[in-house]
């Protein structure tokens, strides 16, 4: 059973001249993002669910929210954070399967493990 929460934090980056102009000087973004669990019902649930939010507040929320992502990643890009929020919650979340972050409305990337970076 695949269980999905979002969440959100806000944190200003910039990104090299490659991604354009605009990514190029500094500026924020309100960054949605939802974690999804792979796990097996027992009881009724999939998930502990106060558990699960508490992981993903300490690891991820509390770290990013109001910071500057270049403190955190060289290039700060949607594909990199994806991967630095998987590898933050990999270890206390063992069930996690996808890690999605929109970076805004119409773009967004999917993260599964794979590149192992
Ligand atoms: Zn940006």
């Amino acid at each position: 059973m695949q269980f999905t929460r979002k969440f959100k934090f806000d944190a200003s980056h910039t990104l090299p001249r490659e991604f354009g102009e605009k990514e190029n000087q500094m500026h924020g973004h309100t960054y949605k993002f939802e974690i999804t669990i792979d796990g097996q019902v027992v009881n009724g649930k999939a998930v502990d669910l106060n558990k699960f939010k508490k992981i993903v507040q300490e690891e991820v929320i509390d770290k990013l929210d109001h910071s500057h992502l270049n403190d955190h990643l060289e290039i700060p890009s949607a594909e990199n954070i994806s991967i630095w929020i998987w590898n933050q919650l990999k270890e206390k979340l063992q069930d996690i399967y996808e890690v999605k972050l929109f970076e805004t409305e119409s773009h967004w990337v999917t993260y599964r493990g794979e590149d192992g970076n």
